[in-house]
């Protein structure tokens, strides 16, 4: 697989900028490759290795039928040589543009009820239903939200060459918040956007990964979800549309959209301190979006 990285990073030009004497740049790690999207190969990559070096061939994962981690880890699994199983939240239905794309690399696919997904999933009688199924396999959790994942996502600080004052990611698992947090400067503000109303588990998340006596210099945006995972309004459609417009940068809907949509808000209402030079990490997911038309 031929991967930019490190991603490279662009600045953004703006009145708004100039005017609150702010500096913004975008880590474009969307560019890291055209079908991994985002930050989901950062999660993947230790995992992929270790499953290697443990003789696994077979690597098991979950997520929702738009899912932009099983998207990139079908596609993965099939370039490195490994089988893959996607189980699959809810009833099967017919295949999206996601789940199509997963099935073209080869992806097997497990339906679990909503209710036995969400409490049950890595419950030892349903991996072990999933054994007698499929085999053998290298599990990864939901969205890659594990050690390695945040092992993984450490490295787009380490790469990065330049001094900033702050740095903002949007949230979902927590797990690139981690990574982030984990390996920025104490002088340095990571902060989150949480892309759905869980701000209480993603806050726990992050502190179990991150010693949370160790690192106070991070905070989450929780009001930023526009009533919650995937739900949008025409503002910020209009938004994101503009900001194509403007920048030539294409923003998804459910995490970049809304970042950038609250960022904008904030810079407008004087937030950062003049001078600051603000990173955003640009996680990806524009092939969300293609489902996304899809449903609608
Ligand atoms: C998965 C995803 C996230 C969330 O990342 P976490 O590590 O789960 O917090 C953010 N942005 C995009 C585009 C994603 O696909």
């Amino acid at each position: 697989m031929n991967l930019n990285i490190p991603s490279i990073i662009t600045k953004i030009n703006c009145n708004l900028f100039v005017k609150k004497e702010v500096k913004v740049f975008i880590k474009r790690d969307d560019l890291i490759h055209n079908i991994i999207s985002g930050n989901k190969w950062r999660k993947l990559k230790f995992n992929f290795q270790l499953a290697k070096k443990e003789g696994y061939n077979q690597i098991l994962s979950f997520g929702g039928e738009y899912s932009n981690h099983l998207h990139a880890l079908s596609y993965a699994a099939n370039q490195l040589g490994f089988k893959s199983v996607g189980v699959i939240r809810g009833d099967k239905k017919k295949l999206n543009p996601t789940l199509s794309f997963c099935k073209s690399q080869n992806m097997n696919f497990h339906y679990l009820d909503r209710s036995i997904y969400r409490s049950f999933k890595y419950s030892k009688k349903t991996l072990f239903d999933l054994q007698k199924l499929f085999g053998k396999f290298y599990i990864i959790p939901e969205g890659g939200n594990n050690h390695l994942g945040v092992k993984g996502c450490q490295e787009i600080v380490t790469e990065l060459d330049c001094d900033f004052d702050y740095i903002c990611s949007p949230v979902g698992t927590g797990c690139t918040a981690s990574g982030i947090i984990s390996s920025i400067n104490s002088n340095q503000q990571f902060i989150g956007f949480c892309a759905f109303n869980k701000t209480f588990e993603q806050h726990n998340s992050i502190v179990n990964y991150c010693n949370s006596e160790l690192y106070s210099n991070w905070h989450l945006i929780a009001d930023n979800h526009f009533g919650g995972f995937a739900k949008i309004n025409s503002n910020l459609i209009k938004f994101v549309s503009q900001f194509y417009m403007d920048y030539k940068i294409k923003l998804d809907l459910i995490y970049m959209g809304k970042l950038f949509y609250s960022l904008f808000n904030l810079i407008e209402k004087g937030y950062f301190p003049s001078n600051s030079k603000i990173i955003v990490l640009h996680t990806g997911g524009l092939q969300g979006l293609e489902g996304f038309n899809f449903s609608y």
